[in-house]
């Protein structure tokens, strides 16, 4: 008897358990025996990661085609398309085939998609696939990494309702460390998105919707959202469309071809909304945004809001307003906010206890 039918099935999918869905992948096709285990082992099949780097049809890469420039980098003519069939790979049979696998237990699923301008048919084609397979009534994680803007809501339309998810994240690629990019479309766009048990939403790289009216949309279950505001309507339209958030992170979205308006402040009603909300945090803030951030975010009563600088915008050389509104703060701290990052927290409390954390 050879090693591999020594352990009883259960004791190699526990082992197996622990490995990435590739490593499955690879030892389903050592042994016909290992891969009967493997194949009948739904729990190894629970975290799939889909990619696609096939370019769209409207990519104007050197593998798509070629365009010729004169001296100053101006076009000499039009673009002209030399790939026969779009280049780049996907594993999206694959994927589809082991979601197949995990039979009706809860699946994690991420998305990473370039180039810059990535086939959306072929997104929204997957994401249709996992509905009539069934796969997407059992999303619970759904991350999507992305270069072009427009992934999420392509995926997004294939998909419509996800009955199961509770935490999407979307993490635009970019390629300067510090810049969030944002699309000032809305990251989707169809009153058909369904995602009644969503607790967790972090979107960066894509815009809150602006809604029409009589529109349906709504996050009940939503406790945690991340994400950028692009004016004092998008934070009306997020607080009305999620009633149930505990935690708001503000990301600033430092937009340096195209500057927002940090003139903008909230009124009556947002700003009753929003100071239901016990903990806030803005990040990414700027000495342009430090003021914008206080005043739209602090709240009179709100037990815990942070502000965090942005790496080389450190509030080091101008006047700091931290105290802005603040008319009995007894205590400032300073402190280390973990002792293994190199992070310092300065904390103003007042009576209410911590109003103002600044982590730099
Ligand atoms: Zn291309």
């Amino acid at each position: 008897m050879s090693l591999a039918t020594r352990l009883p099935p259960e004791l190699w999918c526990a082992i197996w358990e622990l490995l990435p869905y590739e490593d499955c992948v690879s030892l389903s096709h050592v042994c016909r025996y290992w891969r009967d285990i493997a194949i009948h082992c739904p729990r190894l099949w629970t975290h799939l990661e889909f990619c696609s780097f096939v370019h769209g049809e409207t990519c104007e890469c050197v593998l798509c085609g070629t365009q010729e420039f004169d001296d100053s980098g101006d076009p000499l003519g039009p673009f002209v398309r030399t790939a026969t069939t779009p280049p780049g790979s996907t594993n999206m049979r694959l994927i589809l085939a082991l979601a197949a696998r995990s039979g009706a237990l809860p699946l994690h699923l991420s998305v990473h998609t370039e180039p810059v301008r990535t086939d959306l048919t072929l997104l929204e084609d997957f994401g249709a696939r996992l509905v009539t397979t069934g796969a997407s009534d059992r999303l619970v994680l759904l991350h999507v990494a992305f270069e072009d803007l427009s992934t999420l809501r392509c995926l997004l339309g294939g998909l419509k309702r996800l009955p199961a998810l509770t935490t999407l994240v979307t993490e635009q690629l970019y390629d300067d460390d510090d810049d969030i990019i944002i699309d000032a479309q809305s990251w989707y766009d169809s009153d058909e998105i369904d995602m009644p048990l969503l607790e967790s939403l972090i979107l960066i790289g894509v815009g809150w919707p602006v809604q029409d009216r009589g529109s349906t949309v709504a996050f009940p279950s939503l406790r945690s959202l991340a994400c950028s505001f692009w004016d004092a309507e998008d934070v009306e339209v997020a607080l009305n469309v999620c009633p149930a958030l505990d935690e708001l992170h503000v990301l600033d979205p430092f937009l340096p071809q195209r500057p927002i308006e940090y003139t903008w402040r909230l009124e009556g009603n947002t700003l009753s909304k929003l100071e239901r909300i016990p903990f806030v945090r803005v990040s990414g803030i700027a000495y342009r945004s430090e003021e914008w951030a206080i005043d739209n975010f602090s709240g009179p009563s709100r037990p815990e809001f942070y502000l965090r600088y942005r790496g080389y915008d450190a509030p080091s050389d101008y006047a700091l307003d931290i105290w802005l509104d603040l008319q009995d703060v007894e205590l400032v701290g300073l402190t280390w906010t973990h002792p293994t990052e190199d992070y310092v927290a300065l904390t103003v409390e007042s009576s209410n206890g911590v109003r103002r954390t600044l982590i730099q």
